[in-house]
């Protein structure tokens, strides 16, 4: 009963969003416009979105800084200026289909349903999905999560206006363009040809099919992998 109370309590603390954190948030809006980020409604989502409530405990004093962190299972938190980077190429509006691929923590995902996206995300790594799980039904964000291999996509939600891929891909992965409306985008980091990080894509469906692709520059995550597992 006593090891039930503490660990109740523990979590109560854990989902706390005090003025404190509050404040965090603002000065890391702060920090985001000195980055670049322009985009008003994924600045205002940033500064909705509880960051701390994703990272274990012992990291709440760090949440705020514009840093990755470990998530448990050799997996991490994108940074808040990536998160906001990927989220303003994405182009998110109101009621927009969201699928993500790499749930992770699911503060990315948060951070696009407090834009007003329908987010579906899938997690393939079965320890993270869980643990997110139990954190996003804590939150006030609607998420679909699945586990399962994102290459796949998800058939039966098909098609989506926006993709976001969330780790490090070696090719571009097909059968997502196919689950994408005309006029969809996908953001991608693709493996870049030296193999020490990826180029951020930008990867437009259009009408008559052919796609359009636009570079922004370096950045580093984690693999994309096949299948679900626990590695
Ligand atoms: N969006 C996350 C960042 C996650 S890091 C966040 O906001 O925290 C990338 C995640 O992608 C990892 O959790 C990894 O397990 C997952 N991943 C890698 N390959 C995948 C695949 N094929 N399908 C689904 N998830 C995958």
């Amino acid at each position: 009963m006593r090891r039930f109370l503490a660990y109740f309590r523990a979590m109560i603390t854990h989902i706390e969003d005090n003025y404190r954190h509050k404040g965090l948030r603002k000065q890391l809006v702060d920090i985001l416009r000195t980055k670049g980020i322009t985009d008003e409604a994924v600045l205002s989502a940033i500064n909705e979105v509880p960051r701390h409530v994703f990272l274990d405990s012992s990291f709440v004093e760090l949440a705020y800084q514009d840093q990755a962190f470990p998530i448990g299972s050799g997996q991490t938190i994108s940074q808040p200026s990536t998160v906001a980077f990927q989220t303003q190429l994405l182009g998110v509006t109101k009621g927009m289909k969201v699928l993500e691929i790499g749930t992770g923590s699911g503060y990315q995902a948060c951070v696009l349903a407090a834009m007003g996206a329908k987010v579906f995300s899938i997690e393939r790594q079965r320890n993270l999905f869980f643990k997110t799980k139990t954190i996003l039904e804590q939150l006030p964000f609607r998420v679909k999560t699945f586990l399962g291999d994102g290459y796949e996509g998800l058939p039966t939600y098909q098609p989506f206006d926006r993709v976001i891929i969330t780790a490090g891909a070696p090719t571009l992965p097909t059968t997502l363009i196919e689950q994408m409306k005309p006029n969809g985008v996908m953001v991608i980091p693709m493996d870049n040809a030296e193999g020490d990080g990826q180029t951020m894509l930008r990867v437009t469906k259009m009408e008559d099919g052919t796609l359009k692709k636009e570079e922004f520059g370096d950045f580093k995550f984690v693999p994309m992998l096949k299948e679900i597992g626990n590695d």
